[in-house]
């Protein structure tokens, strides 16, 4: 059948001109001046609630395709469902990306905008999808649909009972071909309408798509009529796709797989506006194991689903985005290995290298092993002010004690750290456990003291005869030397090897003595090397806790 023009005068009524003309709009974004070979890529994220870690996966890639190839990584808000839209979600968005290291070169930002191949929010943006959509409205390559959401629902009943493909196609495209009589006459009624595409695609044909990730696949065709154009006067994602990426000059649309099966559809769409095809890369969002069997990351049931989980955990932004580097591209760790010294950076990521079907496990131990590796090759200083900036929101209790004596809190980081032997805390929140003893009024919360097998009367005696022999400037032999004799006086072999042949004959050993001397300190049973930790705590406050005891 033969498509229906609509005229001017219906068009008018549907969809009257905007102010500038396609022509015009297209002025406003010109040709960017980039390198060659330069990608220009975006996040698109819909502001529907807490960001995933997907969309963090995908900022990142983005972030390096384009620092890789000196081109350009844009974020677009993609908000055409008010419905969904969650207060403060866009806000988050540009917060998190910012935090973890993730800024873009153009989007929207708190209180305006970077760049100028704006705006940058797709609710900004209707008249310019309205201009596309009159122009295949004019060109008989889209029109309105008066269905009810009633009528549709209907439709689709029916086609289940009938055991057929769900959909607006064929004979159940009811307003595809009618003549302009009724569309008029629907109009006159004041019926709320819809704008469809009206597809030719047939689904019994398939379509080669060559994906960057995928490779080579083929998809069917499209035959649905798709809304490009919903009531209120806002494009679906298809549209917006299709004219966002085409102005904003996107060279790959690199997105999840869930977006795969539309590509025909989106392909059909791009020539219908009589545009060159995009470069597609689809990726498979990352998954986890749930006992035997892996499954996509659940927003209600995994934490890790959310990027704000691993802020709020305090997991260093590089050990993030290294271990999301890992994922993209497995072979990152063997370069880690290779190179232990230089910068993520300088690893050369590639999209080829993906995982093309099933998505990459997400495995927080892995995460956690890299950034314990991670934070044990900083500096005592680096990880003050990672612990300092965490702790300013998440524990300021630990930041006013961090701050108190920053020299004495640096002393504190410095223990054993040389050769990256300080492997106790993965994260900002294992700071406090790790370390919170140090300071006194983190310390002043121990309330119990646990000597394990040495009765309280004997970790007194001994307590009270070490602190008699205590002189701050013993090096570590003459400590030992101290700790044995005390040990010995009370009762405590200083061969821990006899006791363990002899257990009877002793209280225990001078292991036992240095772990009295411990728990007193620091009221856990395990810490860092003991004579260390002792000078950098000081003799005031060294023997302040023994008398507490
Ligand atoms: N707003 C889409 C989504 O969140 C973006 C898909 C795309 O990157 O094109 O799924």
């Amino acid at each position: 059948m033969s498509q229906v023009i609509l005229s001017t005068e219906t068009l008018d009524r549907i969809l009257p001109t905007g102010e500038r003309t396609i022509e015009e709009i297209e002025a406003t974004y010109p040709p960017r001046n980039l390198p060659a070979g330069a990608e220009v890529v975006r996040v698109a994220p819909s502001p529907t609630g807490f960001m995933h870690i997907g969309t963090l996966y995908m900022a990142f890639i983005c972030k390096r395709l384009a620092a890789q190839t000196g081109g350009i990584y844009y974020l677009r808000i993609e908000d055409t469902d008010t419905k969904r839209e969650v207060e403060g979600a866009r806000e988050l968005i540009i917060e998190m990306l910012e935090n973890f290291d993730l800024a873009y070169d153009e989007g929207p930002i708190i209180g305006g905008e970077l760049g100028g191949y704006g705006p940058y929010s797709q609710t900004k943006r209707a008249d310019i999808y309205k201009t596309y959509v009159r122009k295949l409205l004019e060109r008989g390559l889209a029109y309105p649909c008066f269905a009810t959401p009633e009528e549709l629902e209907a439709n689709a009943k029916n086609q289940m009972a009938q055991k057929i493909r769900p959909g607006y196609y064929g004979e159940w495209a009811v307003w595809r071909d009618k003549p302009e009589s009724e569309v008029v006459k629907a109009l006159d009624a004041g019926k709320q309408f819809v704008i469809r595409f009206r597809s030719t695609g047939d689904v019994n044909k398939r379509r080669v798509v060559h994906d960057l990730i995928k490779g080579r696949k083929e998809l069917p065709e499209n035959d649905n009529d798709i809304v490009v154009l919903k009531r209120i006067g806002l494009p679906t994602y298809h549209l917006a796709h299709a004219v966002d990426d085409f102005l904003m000059g996107t060279t790959t649309i690199l997105r999840t797989d869930e977006w795969f099966p539309s590509t025909t559809l989106h392909m059909q769409l791009t020539e219908a506006l009589g545009h060159k095809p995009f470069v597609y890369a689809h990726g498979a969002p990352i998954q986890k194991m749930d006992g035997n069997s892996r499954r996509k990351l659940s927003k209600r049931k995994d934490p890790e689903a959310n990027v704000a989980f691993f802020e709020q955990e305090g997991y260093p932004v590089v050990a993030v985005l290294e271990y999301l580097l890992n994922l993209a591209n497995s072979n990152f760790e063997d370069w880690r290995r290779a190179n232990p010294n230089l910068a993520y950076k300088e690893f050369e990521f590639k999209l080829d290298k993906m995982q093309k079907n099933s998505g990459a496990l997400l495995s927080m131990e892995k995460l956690e092993d890299i950034s314990r590796n991670y934070l044990a090759s900083l500096t005592a200083k680096q990880v003050f002010d990672l612990v300092v900036k965490w702790s300013q929101k998440y524990d300021q209790e630990l930041e006013v004690a961090l701050l108190a004596d920053p020299e004495y809190s640096a002393k504190v980081l410095s223990i054993e750290r040389d050769n990256a032997k300080r492997k106790d805390i993965g994260k900002m929140s294992d700071f406090r456990d790790a370390y919170g003893f140090f300071f006194d009024d983190i310390f002043a919360q121990v309330t119990e003291f646990d000597f394990g097998g040495v009765a309280p009367a004997d970790a007194k005696a001994l307590i009270a005869d070490f602190l008699a022999s205590y002189d701050p400037a013993d090096d570590q032999q003459t400590w030992f030397e101290k700790l044995k004799t005390v040990g010995s006086k009370n009762g405590f072999t200083p061969d821990t090897r006899e006791f363990r042949q002899n257990p009877d004959k002793f209280k225990g050993s001078v292991a036992e003595v240095a772990m009295v001397l411990r728990v007193a300190l620091t009221g856990r049973n395990r810490s860092p090397n003991l004579h260390e930790m002792m000078l950098v705590m000081g003799k005031d406050r060294v023997v302040e806790r023994f008398n507490r005891i």
